[in-house]
């Protein structure tokens, strides 16, 4: 939401430096890339370590077919997608 007209600079609610364009308790630019860096790091780690989990799971618990195999390659690269998505969606809200 931009600002009303007539607050021309309003501080960052994290570096507390006056910008304009943002609204009372939304962070800078930077500081929202900064954190939107972070949110990426921490998801695409969480995705790595959730993937090679189902993947474990997968080659134990499933038959050794070719349908199989190809619902388990779709299902190793949708818990990648997924679980990165989710985790960066809670940690832009959660992250300090
Ligand atoms: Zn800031």
């Amino acid at each position: 939401m931009p600002s009303p007209a007539g607050w021309r600079e309003v501080p960052c609610i994290e570096c507390g430096r006056f910008v304009a364009g943002i609204d009372f308790v939304e962070r800078c630019p930077e500081c929202l890339e900064r954190r939107k860096q972070r949110a990426g790091r921490l998801a695409s780690r969480a995705a790595i370590v959730a993937t090679i989990l189902v993947s474990a799971w997968i080659f134990w618990r499933t038959p050794n077919t070719a349908l199989a195999r190809w619902y388990a390659g779709i299902g190793i690269g949708a818990t990648y997608f997924l679980v990165r998505l989710i985790t960066k969606r809670i940690a832009m809200e959660v992250l300090p």
